[in-house]
């Protein structure tokens, strides 16, 4: 489980996240909502640790990442993170991408982080692509190698940070699928997303966050289906 208490960060006066309160359990997927500027990356860059929260803390499987005497680099491994540009390398072929942090950072032998690839490429469908660079690959398939070289590092959550959002729309759909089957298999999962559609039939929950705050949170079915509050509301008729 993830465990987002207080968690508060400010970029000099802009106070971007006010006390925001979260609790992923294992297996769940949570989707997070809201307007751009609400907060929705950093709140994800710190729960990876990739930002330093001002308060509040994190914890995830009772390790607390914002702990001062935390290692940071192992905190860090426990989670995946995939973004909306897909950050491959691309000098590298597809399983140099994926072996490549598994030797440096986790120190397994070339032939199990090839293994451990080839077993994750499977898993996003791409195990026939293992040679081909980045460039020789569709924006749907560079972001199933960016999922399947996440995955590679045995992350205990994922994040999500706009994953489609800079796919042609014809390439969405793939990538979704992969997601969803990895909620299927029980991944622990927070996903930002405009994919409503997705955020209904796969979040155990949904969290509509504005101006910093998480305004609103539920089940797909009331939090997308039936909002509560006006700012939700408004949110939801500029984007369905
Ligand atoms: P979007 O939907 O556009 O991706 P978001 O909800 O992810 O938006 P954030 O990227 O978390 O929003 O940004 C929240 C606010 O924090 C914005 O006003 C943004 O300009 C500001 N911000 C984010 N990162 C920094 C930074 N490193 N330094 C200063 N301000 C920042
Ligand atoms: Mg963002």
């Amino acid at each position: 489980a993830v465990v987002i208490t207080g968690l508060t960060k400010r970029f000099g006066d802009l106070e971007v996240l006010r006390g925001i309160d979260v609790r992923v359990g294992a297996g769940e997927v949570i989707c997070i909502i809201g307007p751009s500027g609400s907060g929705k990356s950093t709140l994800l860059r710190c729960v990876n640790l990739l930002e330093e929260p001002d308060e509040g803390s994190v914890v995830v499987n009772g390790v607390e990442l914002t702990h001062p005497d935390v290692d940071l680099d192992a905190a860090r491994r426990r989670i995946g993170m995939v973004f909306q540009s897909f950050n491959l390398f691309g000098h590298l072929t597809v399983l140099n991408n994926l072996t490549i942090a598994q030797r440096k950072v986790l120190g397994r032998s070339k032939a199990e982080a090839q293994a451990v690839a080839v077993e994750n490429l499977a898993r996003v469908g791409l195990a026939d692509r293992l040679n081909a660079l980045p460039s020789q690959l569709s924006g749907g398939q560079q972001q199933r190698v960016a999922i399947a070289r996440a995955l590679s590092m045995n992350p205990e959550v994922m994040l999500f940070d706009e994953p489609t959002s800079a796919l042609d729309p014809e390439l969405v759909g793939e990538v979704l699928g992969v997601m969803r089957q990895l909620a299927d298999e029980g991944m622990t999962m927070l996903v930002v997303t405009h994919e409503m559609q997705f955020a209904r039939e796969v979040a155990d929950k949904v969290l509509f966050m504005d101006g910093g705050h998480v305004v609103e949170e539920g089940p797909p079915a009331q939090v997308i289906g039936d909002p509560q509050h006006e700012r939700t509301q408004s949110f939801l008729r500029r984007v369905l």
